[in-house]
């Protein structure tokens, strides 16, 4: 995986739209046209905003970002003190950004691929990214049904950018805690049936590669599951991030010595999306 250069802009951007999506989910829609030009799916942005005269920073994953409008939005849940502030932003106001940050999503050898992307709640939020960008690429995946998204949440309203992939034309699996949307149960439950169909299938000439961002827990799942059947996965870890440009070390996980040489990796500049087996994964909530 390559390295992020660490370049990044630092800016003042114009709230263009606050859109409540279902309390406590909000997408802010800014005008940020040098993050837009260069935003890759899996890359986030640090929030700033300056607290009793210290700056705080918070990461949030870039969820559309548009050359031509020069507008990125982020999709948040106004949980703490942080985003609740943010959710009182309004059109015309002012935004401090960094970004975009990090390495994001790859793919590897597009003619023999068949993805599996996988959002769990807000997590989602840069998968429908990825999506949107792979078939705006790459337009031979949705028309050959190679590409279906996996969409968790624990309840229908903290879904995200489902009915606008549907309408897209993606084929979107629904899976809710609750079951008050799509099937009842959790995302990989969806997945191992949808991995093990395929592997078994003998009509199954791509190899799988599977994508996702969510919860540590869940992810720590995907992982194994993956691993287990060896298909690749990538993971866009969250972790605590205070500074997001490399200066601090509080973001370091520790990797997986069979794969890479150095013990622990900073997730803001090598992640945060990592290959699953890279990351040594252990029984808490971080890798
Ligand atoms: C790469 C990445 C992408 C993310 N993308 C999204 C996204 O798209 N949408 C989304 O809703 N959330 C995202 N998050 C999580 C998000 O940054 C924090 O959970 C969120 O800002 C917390 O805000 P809050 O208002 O709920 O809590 P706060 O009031 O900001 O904080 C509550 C407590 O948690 C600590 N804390 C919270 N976040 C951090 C942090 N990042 N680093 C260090 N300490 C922290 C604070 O110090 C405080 O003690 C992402 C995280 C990462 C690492």
């Amino acid at each position: 995986m390559t390295q992020s250069a660490f370049k990044h802009t630092r800016l003042s951007a114009r709230v263009i739209s606050q859109i409540l999506i279902a309390h406590p989910a909000y997408e802010i829609v800014l005008h940020a046209p040098d993050i837009a030009a260069s935003a890759r799916p899996g890359q986030f942005v640090m929030v700033t905003t300056i607290e009793d005269g210290v700056e705080l920073r918070r990461p949030f994953s870039i969820y559309r970002a548009s050359r031509d409008s020069g507008s990125i939005s982020i999709l948040y849940l106004a949980r703490g003190s942080f985003t609740s502030h943010l959710a009182q932003r309004s059109p015309g106001d002012l935004v401090e950004l960094i970004g975009p940050l990090g390495n994001g999503f790859s793919v590897g050898e597009m003619a023999d691929e068949e993805y599996l992307l996988v959002g769990g709640g807000v997590g989602a939020s840069p998968i429908c990214f990825f999506a949107r960008t792979l078939v705006r690429n790459y337009p031979e995946l949705a028309a050959n049904e190679r590409l279906t998204v996996i969409s968790a949440a624990r309840t229908a309203t903290l879904l995200v950018g489902v009915t606008e992939l549907q309408e897209s034309g993606f084929d979107v699996m629904v899976v809710t805690d609750d079951g008050s949307a799509g099937e009842q149960g959790s995302a990989t439950d969806i997945l191992i049936l949808e991995l093990d169909r395929r592997i078994t299938s003998k009509n199954a000439p791509h190899k799988i590669v599977v994508y996702a961002c969510g919860p540590m827990p869940l992810l720590r799942r995907i992982a194994q599951i993956c691993l287990e059947r060896n298909v690749r996965c990538q993971v866009s870890i969250e972790t605590s991030m205070p500074c997001g440009v490399g200066e601090c070390d509080d973001c370091m996980v520790p990797m997986n010595l069979a794969r890479r040489t150095e013990p622990f990796t900073r997730a803001c500049c090598v992640g945060p999306v990592y290959e699953a087996d890279e990351l040594l994964w252990e029984d808490s909530d971080t890798p």
